[in-house]
């Protein structure tokens, strides 16, 4: 690889808002056959909004919103933002700051509001805690299949309700994706998120069932890059959060989203300043071509 043309190779991709981290990375970018991109924040907007409220039938709506939103105002994750955000639009008076806050990583929130716990999350969380959620199984597999993501509500004892939100697929992800498939590469989405939910955006991007990972603990996102890899993929990932960290590192070539966080960037070969996913594809055939002209 000699030193110029890699320089004109990484200055092209600069130009294109596509910061390639040096020679090496370009070596590694090239070798791709597989891309793996995280849903939330990568394939979507990250910006999920508030679109259903559900209770049970002694409990108004407004009371249940009001007391998943005050528990989730002290998470940082984008539906807590939303739930939160959702509430004010409605002119929902939160109650103070959370008691005894926990953010339980890729399952939910627990907090104390007015004195009593309340829980919101996954399936998982209600059911470790032995809560019976069956009255709203219906209604909750309904909003995923419209590819919103459905959070359960409970006090320490019983279920209370249903938030659902939906977080959009950006604008170019279809055509990146579509790119991607033309260049010949394997596309694959994984997420924390259900498979329901997960299998209804994928689909508005022409990702096959078969290849969403759903329903991953986000410790676990590294370890579904080494399986792709024991099945022969050079693999690069493509994601934009913390916990998005050791799969970047994991992949053979790690893409951040430059409007995610920096420790994905960090983490990664190639920043994407726009976050435009059209880069992708951008940056394979520009990695391709500058190996080419080295050779
Ligand atoms: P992703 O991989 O799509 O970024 P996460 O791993 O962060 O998703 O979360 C997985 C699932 O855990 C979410 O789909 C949601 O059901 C639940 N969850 C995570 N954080 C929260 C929260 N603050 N409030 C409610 N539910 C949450
Ligand atoms: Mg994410």
């Amino acid at each position: 690889a000699t030193p110029t043309a890699i320089m004109v190779g990484t200055g092209k991709g600069a130009e294109q808002g596509i910061l390639i981290k040096g020679g090496e990375s370009l070596e590694r970018i090239q070798a791709v056959r597989a891309v793996l991109f995280d849903k939330t924040g990568t394939i979507t907007k990250g910006k999920p909004e508030l679109t259903d409220v559900l209770t049970v039938p002694n409990m108004a709506s407004s009371e249940a919103l009001r007391l998943i939103a005050s528990a989730e105002q002290g998470s940082e994750h984008p539906l807590a933002a939303a739930i939160v955000e959702g509430a004010k639009v409605q002119n929902i008076e939160l109650a103070a700051a959370p008691e005894h806050f926990t953010a339980l990583v890729g399952k939910g929130v627990e907090a104390h509001v007015d004195g009593k716990t309340i829980l919101v999350g996954t399936r998982a969380l209600l059911s470790e805690r032995g809560i019976s959620f069956a009255q709203f199984n219906e209604q909750m597999e309904a909003l995923e299949a419209q590819g919103k993501t459905a959070m359960l509500a409970a006090t320490a004892d019983s279920v209370i309700g249903l938030v659902a939100v939906a977080d959009t697929v950006k604008p170019e992800s279809a055509t990146a994706i579509k790119q991607l498939h033309e260049q010949g590469l394997d596309v694959w989405m994984i997420t924390g998120d259900n498979r329901r939910t997960a299998e209804a955006i994928a689909a508005q991007v022409a990702i096959p069932a078969d290849h969403v990972l759903a329903e991953v603990l986000p410790e676990d996102k590294a370890n579904q890059v080494k399986r792709l890899q024991e099945q022969g993929y050079v693999v690069a990932f493509a994601g934009d959060g913390i916990n998005d960290a050791p799969a970047l590192v994991q992949a053979d070539a790690g893409i951040a989203m430059g409007t995610g966080t920096d420790i994905a960037m960090e983490a990664s070969d190639i920043t994407l300043v726009k976050g435009n996913l059209t880069s992708v594809p951008v940056a394979l055939a520009l990695s391709r071509a500058t190996m080419r002209t080295i050779k």
